[in-house]
């Protein structure tokens, strides 16, 4: 049994090895441990992730308790932050560690085995993230996006709003529900000008909570066709068809950016009137994550480098004007932003899974993210920021840095994903829709195997049937249900890579799930066997906070407090703990 290369040098080995392959007989001096070995074909270039050797695993390892504890000492029962903050940090400590289990594969040929640690599925986990993220795009550009010319609509808040369109979801929905009608109402305007009467417009809006500087930023990236979905007029009933408009105009965004900002305001405003009156959040339990919600909406670092929005005039350009900046399709009013400027052409579909990716992706990329070596957390940003020359990396303390993933993480249940009109679910129309473009298929090879890193053994494995297309002539009674694609595939799809393929037989077959691994016994007896790690990473204990430490001053303190020492075990006084100090503390 060969585990999957759990340490650096057994695959750089083989990794190596892309110098001496040639396919003619050797010479019988070449050493070859098996017949025939120096002649197989390369290994596949698919190698397990090691998610403990990341700066995010070890700040998490070893500041998790203290971050826990603070929130703790901050609320007033004692409680902490909501189970789910605690859960989710747990949950990504765990993935991808064989010593929690493992699936085993095998190869039917040659009998090659792999083993593949499972996953946890949460959403603070980077590697998770990006495999639902990858799922859903599939999913959205298989079954749902029928083929049009789709437009990316960006819609960003004033920092005043921020907060509470991180915190209640009723408001957050309603302004969504605003802008997709707003900009929903002038496309249909426009296509009623160009003499198509009933145009049907649909969205999928991607919701996100964060910016660029692990700062708390919700807004929307929403694709929408740029056109409409009409009905023909001799077949009431049938199928709708799309119907491209012409792409929108400065004037045109500025327009909508202005019109955005008074309603979606109006929205504000009334809500921040009715929450004075009767604060939604009563649950005192709830303080500890409220508060750093509202910490991370502030840019982190010591000290903004510019004033926040109500502690300055906004910029004249931020008036409300409407002006239209240099940037093409992109408008900001005041405080607003609206950007339409990215498009994917129809026949583009692996653009539009990648524009949908983008739109699902992570708050923070692993690949930016550094430990100095007194422990701090180096973040290095995509863009400067304050644009154009600002910093290009923030330094955080790791408990400020956990604090801010804590705000990111959206609560358990939340839908990032939002359909709108013809794609809503309850929409009459979304049966009528045009189908989405079939896929070139895949090979059948992985569909057998493909729930090797579900944390569930039970999991069934997916079929590749999403992308089969019915018979375009009449429309499906019912449109193909979602079908999640397994990890295998989802590595093939998005990195090309076969994590199944056996890297041993020629023929690369595609390995077969043997066996999930969970007894701790029998785990931790193959990893010792195998010379893997069978222990997780110790995750450290909560710090003690010295205040005596913090605040010494050199005085000694039983020169303030009696009580120090004369109050302990074996103390007789009478008096204890009620002298007067001789001096009061600084
Ligand atoms: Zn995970
Ligand atoms: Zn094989």
């Amino acid at each position: 049994m060969e585990a999957c290369p759990a340490t650096a040098s057994a695959s750089d080995i083989r990794d190596g090895q892309g110098t001496r392959a040639p396919a003619r007989p050797l010479p019988a001096l070449v050493f070859e441990r098996t017949p025939g070995e120096a002649a197989r074909p390369l290994p596949s270039r698919w190698r397990r992730r090691e998610p403990e050797r990341t700066a995010l695993h070890a700040v998490v390892r070893g500041h998790l308790a203290e971050l826990l504890d603070d929130a703790r000492r901050r609320s007033d029962s004692g409680t902490g932050y909501p189970a789910f903050v605690g859960h989710e940090f747990s949950r990504y400590l765990d993935c991808g560690v064989m010593a929690h289990g493992f699936s085993r594969l095998r190869c039917p040929d040659c009998g090659f085995e792999r083993l593949v640690a499972f996953s946890c599925k949460g959403r603070l986990c980077p590697s998770c993230w990006a495999r639902r993220a990858a799922d859903t795009a599939a999913d959205l550009v298989d079954r749902v996006l029928p083929e049009a010319r789709y437009r990316q609509w960006v819609l960003t808040f004033p920092w005043q709003m921020r907060y509470l369109l991180a915190t209640d979801r009723a408001f957050q929905s309603a302004v969504l529900r605003t802008f997709l009608r707003t900009v929903g109402a002038w496309m249909r305007l426009r296509a009623r000008r160009l003499g198509l009467r009933g145009g049907q417009v649909g969205a999928v809006t991607f919701v996100q909570r964060f910016g660029g500087i692990l700062n708390l930023n919700p807004h929307f990236h929403t694709l929408m066709p740029d056109g409409v979905f009409v009905e023909d007029t001799d077949a009431p009933g049938g199928p709708l068809s799309f119907v491209a408009l012409p792409p929108p105009t400065d004037a045109d965004i500025a327009a909508l950016g202005l019109r955005l900002a008074t309603r979606i305001g109006d929205l504000a405003r009334q809500r921040f009137r009715q929450t004075q009156d009767e604060p939604p959040w009563q649950d005192p339990d709830e303080l500890p994550l409220r508060i750093t919600v509202a910490e991370a909406v502030r840019p982190p670092g010591p000290k903004p480098p510019r004033a926040l929005p109500w502690e300055a005039a906004p910029p004249p350009d931020d008036q409300g004007s409407g002006k239209t900046p240099a940037k093409a399709l992109c408008t900001r009013v005041q405080g607003f932003s609206l950007h339409a400027a990215r498009t994917v052409a129809p026949d583009d579909r692996l653009g539009l899974e990648r524009l949908c990716r983008y739109g699902l992706r992570a708050p923070f990329s692993l690949d930016r993210l550094s430990l100095d070596p007194d422990g701090r957390v180096r973040y290095r940003l995509h863009r400067p920021w304050p644009a154009p020359e600002g910093r290009t990396e923030i330094v955080l303390e790791p408990v400020a840095f956990l604090r801010r993933l804590a705000a990111l993480l959206p609560a358990p249940y939340q839908n990032l994903v939002r359909y709108y009109g013809v794609f809503a679910n309850r929409s009459r129309f979304r049966n009528r829709l045009p189908t989405a473009p079939a896929r070139t298929a895949e090979p059948e090879a992985a569909s057998a195997t493909t729930t090797a890193t579900d944390a569930s053994p039970a999991a069934t494995a997916s079929p590749e049937s999403a992308a089969a297309p019915p018979a375009p002539a009449a429309p499906p009674p019912d449109r193909p249900r979602r079908v999640h694609l397994g990890w295998a595939q989802l590595l093939r799809r998005v990195l090309d890579v076969d994590a199944l393929q056996c890297p041993r037989c020629p023929a690369h077959r595609p390995m077969v799930v043997l066996a999930f691994l969970t007894d701790p016994a029998v785990v931790r007896r193959i990893l010792e066997h195998l010379k893997l790690p069978a222990t997780p990473m110790p995750v450290a204990t909560a710090r003690r906070v010295d205040w005596e430490a913090e605040f010494d001053t050199g005085d000694r303190p039983d020169e303030w407090y009696g009580c120090e020492a004369d109050c302990g075990a074996g103390s007789t006084g009478d008096d204890a703990g009620i002298r007067a100090p001789a001096r009061g503390p600084p």
